[in-house]
């Protein structure tokens, strides 16, 4: 069997790791730093770590990380990394270059089982979660890149939003998110971390228990049930109503405001009038919500589903700000090459699957 990933351990497991066998908890401090400050790419390289503890760790772990399958750049600095997991499984992250900094779109599953009618990443079921070592896998990826362009540009930010359903991979999902914010590792502060669900209530109030203070974004897409459901299956499990119901115990919990995410799809869900039922449903939550307006990428299995006119964009945020609702509209990214969620990978499977002819 492989050896497990060391990217998956948090430095309080690694400590308690080394702690079981002997070693001083302490002793995973050097071991962190070589692995998050130093990037290095073997155990060789760890030169402030004991010997005896050196070979432990090689004992036990592997410190391999993902395999580049495909790269594309794009002309606005996006670069779309198409990665190979150990079993052969292909999975996306992306670079996206901001005014604020680099932020880091990560995968947490190897396709999704939610099965949204607009998404590219539905398209093929689940096949397993990621495990924290590969999500994580995905950042220290993207910063070598980064390193080795000599730029001395660090990832900033971070967004949840590649393929799958970060709740439904909760405890890996939060082994990820510790990791990566370790003020002595990557140091990326809850603040610039944002994770997106689809809506699963019970983790929405698991997550807030927790009280990390990331950034919390739903993607609710419909202002009603009955379109809700047309678009997003989930709906029928768990229908608006119970969705708020989360999001009111979320803010409470945490006085932190929450992102709804609303793609707009020519004709389904973007006129005036489903901006005003958005904002009523959104209600005395105004000062803790904000709505991030995202313009569809059109998907070609998807093809009854099209991207909303500018005028109907434009209508729609008129229409927010005229009901006092705090909106922006998402910019879009690497818009030349295969930019939705899970459509490269998707395209890939497609071409691997299909014999040369
Ligand atoms: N599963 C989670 C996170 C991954 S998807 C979720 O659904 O929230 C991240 C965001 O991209 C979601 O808001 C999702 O609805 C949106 N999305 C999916 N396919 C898209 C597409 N083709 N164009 C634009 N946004 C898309
Ligand atoms: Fe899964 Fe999110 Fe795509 Fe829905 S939008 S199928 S939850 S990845």
């Amino acid at each position: 069997m492989n050896k497990p990933s060391i990217y998956g351990m948090t430095l309080e497991q690694l400590g308690l790791w080394l702690e079981e066998r002997g070693h001083k908890k302490s002793r995973a401090l050097p071991v962190w730093e070589a692995l998050y400050r130093e990037r290095v790419s073997g155990f060789e390289e760890m030169d402030g770590v004991r010997p005896e503890c050196l070979e432990l760790l090689k004992e036990h772990f592997s410190l391999q990380t993902l395999e580049e399958h495909t790269r594309q750049e794009s002309s606005d600095g996006t670069v779309k990394f198409l990665l190979r997991l150990e079993d052969g499984n292909l999975i996306e992250t992306v670079l996206m270059r901001h005014k604020f900094g680099l932020s880091v779109c990560v995968t947490t599953q190897v396709g999704c089982n939610i099965g949204c009618s607009f998404c590219a990443s539905g398209l093929l079921k689940k096949s397993r979660d990621l495990t924290s070592g590969e999500i994580t896998g995905q950042i220290l990826k993207v910063q070598r890149y980064l390193d080795a362009a000599g730029e001395g540009e660090l990832v900033s930010h971070i967004v949840v939003m590649g393929i799958g359903e970060p709740f439904d991979n909760f405890t890996h999902l939060i082994a990820f998110l510790r990791t990566v914010m370790d003020a002595k590792g990557l140091a990326i502060g809850p603040r610039h971390i944002t994770v997106s669900t689809s809506g699963l209530a019970d983790k929405i109030r698991e997550f807030a228990d927790l009280n990390l203070r990331v950034n919390l974004a739903v993607s609710l897409h419909a202002p009603n049930n009955d379109l809700r459901t047309s678009i997003m299956k989930i709906n029928k499990a768990i229908p608006i109503e119970k969705l708020m119901q989360a999001i009111d115990y979320y803010l409470e919990k945490t006085n932190q405001r929450i992102t709804l995410e609303y793609i707009l799809l020519r004709g389904i869900n973007d006129q005036r009038e489903h901006a005003l039922e958005l904002a009523e449903l959104v209600g005395d939550r105004r000062p803790y919500v904000n709505v991030n307006l995202i313009p569809y990428n059109p998907v070609d299995e998807h093809s009854h589903y099209q991207r909303s006119e500018q005028d109907s964009v434009l209508g729609f945020y008129d229409m927010m700000k005229k009901q006092n609702v705090s909106c922006s509209i998402r910019l879009e990214h690497g818009t030349d090459i295969d930019a939705a969620c899970g459509q490269l990978r998707s395209k890939q499977i497609k071409r691997e699957k299909t014999p040369a002819v």
